[in-house]
């Protein structure tokens, strides 16, 4: 048959649909092209010099130069482009729903914050996975299930081993928070209720959380005296958990016990050379924060309700027994020996207070400034409603030590603070950027693309998010671009409420969240879920 002129225009219009609408009539190929920066892409490699190309939340080409014409070219020349940071360990959800922007976070490059650390999250977690859905953010957030939460709801906390009966109700808890869409189980070893759990049943709950696809992460059982069997502890979950492990801000506090990293990453190396998935993260700061009462008292003054630890403490003698603990604290401890390393961060009781170290709080009460009065006046604080604290008692020589190690990635463990109110731990304004700046270009502890890569291809992979942490076509467009001669942090202990500097624009599922200073009105964060995630 022979085509007539009619068949040859329909196979021609056809062709013509098939191949696509011509670019002139589409607009511009890109939403944006981030034009001629140095870029790290998180792999550890060496930077190069190249374009980066976006569309929708999607970074669709990466060359050397990309002509084509974009709905916005920006000028990125002199800067560094990388993969937005991924924080690892955040106490988030205390502060995104008053801001969502979190522009603690996002000013330092932070794209990415990792909630539910320290065995602590909402049980059950849909309903808050469901509320921070709805939630207008500029950042991407996800979670952990934590093993303290679930067994005060299964147990009430209380210091025994589980029955096997509660043991199968709280790895049904496990199941259930997993299949919502944590990321793993987090514990907290540490605090009250974690504290009571022997490591066989935090096992029983790692396998469920292993069973799915999640990781085990932990704020360790003791990170003074204790620390190398803690790791060893941590290890061991991981192993007979059968799952991959990280232990969480990894410090050791307390002059007597400085120096012990070397046995601790010593013990990681040795777990990895027979195949254990173990790993850390860690702050770039010699001082923790936690309450005044997790930090100072025992573990047995803690246990059950508030108004328990409060009976207690009206006992003479158990309250000169917790008071020996609390001496012993301050000297070898989280006191870092002297009551002026115990600084209030925050006190709800009395919000004056935040600023004050323990020295200053024993002479308020008429008490001498010694570690004996500081004693006292810790326990009038926890009596009064207790306080967030910060303290000076880590080692610089270890968290250099710690950072370097090729194993540890870095989390800020801080919070999404209101800006101006209290007195909190200057990570939450400056981890991430005081690594850069302090870490990498004034003390060449690291160098800058291992630093990245701690920030960014690292923790995507510890959690198996497979889109992020990596500037590569095909994945989304997070993206932090920084000045590296500039990037710091400005946040002290003494004025903690001061943004990172040197970020100069961030880019979230390829909208601009932050530049020229400023946040935009884009939130383009979105929740991301865990690997188990069943949608009902
Ligand atoms: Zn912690």
């Amino acid at each position: 048959m022979r085509a007539s002129p009619r068949w040859l225009l329909v196979l021609c219009v056809g062709v013509i649909v098939l191949a696509g609408t011509p670019p002139a009539a589409q607009g511009p190929p890109y939403d944006m092209v981030l034009r001629g920066g140095r870029i790290v892409d998180g792999t550890g490699s060496p930077w190069y010099r190249g374009d980066v190309a976006i569309r929708g939340d999607t970074i669709v080409r990466i060359a050397t130069e990309i002509r084509e014409s974009a709905a916005r070219v920006v000028d990125v020349s002199g800067l560094i482009v990388a993969p937005g940071f991924i924080d690892i360990h955040t106490h988030a959800r205390r502060g995104i729903f008053n801001v969502p922007t979190a522009d603690n976070y996002t000013r330092q490059g932070v794209t990415t914050v990792m909630e539910g650390p320290d065995g602590s999250s909402p049980i059950p977690l849909a309903p808050f996975l469901a509320k921070l859905d709805a939630l207008p953010k500029s950042v991407n957030i996800g979670t952990f299930i934590g093993q303290g939460s679930i067994r005060s709801e299964v147990m009430d906390g209380v210091n025994r081993a589980a029955t096997p009966e509660e043991i199968g109700k709280m790895r049904a808890l496990v199941e259930a928070g997993m299949t919502d869409g944590a990321f793993g189980l987090s514990s907290g070893l540490f605090y009250v209720p974690g504290t009571f759990t022997p490591t066989s049943e935090v096992v029983e709950l790692a396998k469920v959380a292993g069973r799915l696809g999640g990781i085990y992460i932990s704020h360790m059982r003791n990170e003074a005296t204790g620390v190398v069997d803690s790791v060893k502890e941590t290890i061991a979950i991981g192993e007979l958990g059968g799952l991959p492990t990280q232990v969480t801000h990894h410090k050791i506090i307390g002059k007597p016990y400085w120096g012990r990293s070397i046995d601790t990453l010593r013990l990681i190396d040795e777990a990895r050379a027979r195949a254990v998935d173990a790993t850390v993260d860690a702050y770039p700061y010699t001082a923790s924060s936690t309450s005044i009462s997790a930090a100072l008292l025992p573990a047995s003054a803690l246990e059950g309700s508030r108004l328990q630890t409060l009976k207690r403490l009206t006992d003479a003698s158990t309250r000169a027994a917790v008071k020996k603990e609390v001496v012993r604290a301050m000297q070898e401890e989280r006191g870092g020996g002297d009551p002026k390393n115990v600084v209030l961060a925050s006190c709800e009781f009395d919000p004056s207070l935040a600023g004050k170290n323990l020295a200053d709080v024993a002479r308020m009460r008429n008490l001498d400034a010694s570690v004996d009065g500081a004693a006292d006046a810790a326990l009038w604080i926890v009596e009064q409603g207790d306080c967030q604290g910060i303290f000076h008692a880590i080692g610089e020589e270890d968290l250099e030590r710690i950072l370097r190690h090729p194993a540890t990635m870095i989390g800020s463990d801080g919070e999404v603070p209101i800006f101006g109110r209290a007195n909190p731990h200057p990570r939450s304004y400056g981890t991430f950027v005081r690594v850069l700046g302090v870490y990498v270009r004034e003390r060449k502890v690291l160098s800058l693309e291992e630093a990245i890569r701690k920030m960014t291809a690292f923790p995507a992979q510890r959690l198996g998010v497979a889109d992020r942490g990596l500037l590569r076509p095909g994945m989304k467009a997070d993206l932090v671009i920084f000045d590296a001669s500039k990037v710091r942090d400005a946040a002290t202990f003494e004025r903690p409420h001061q943004y990172a500097e040197g970020v100069v624009r961030v880019v979230v599922n390829g909208q601009v969240i932050f530049e020229n200073g400023a946040m935009t009105p884009a939130r383009p964060g979105v929740v991301l879920y865990g690997p188990a995630r069943r949608t009902r």
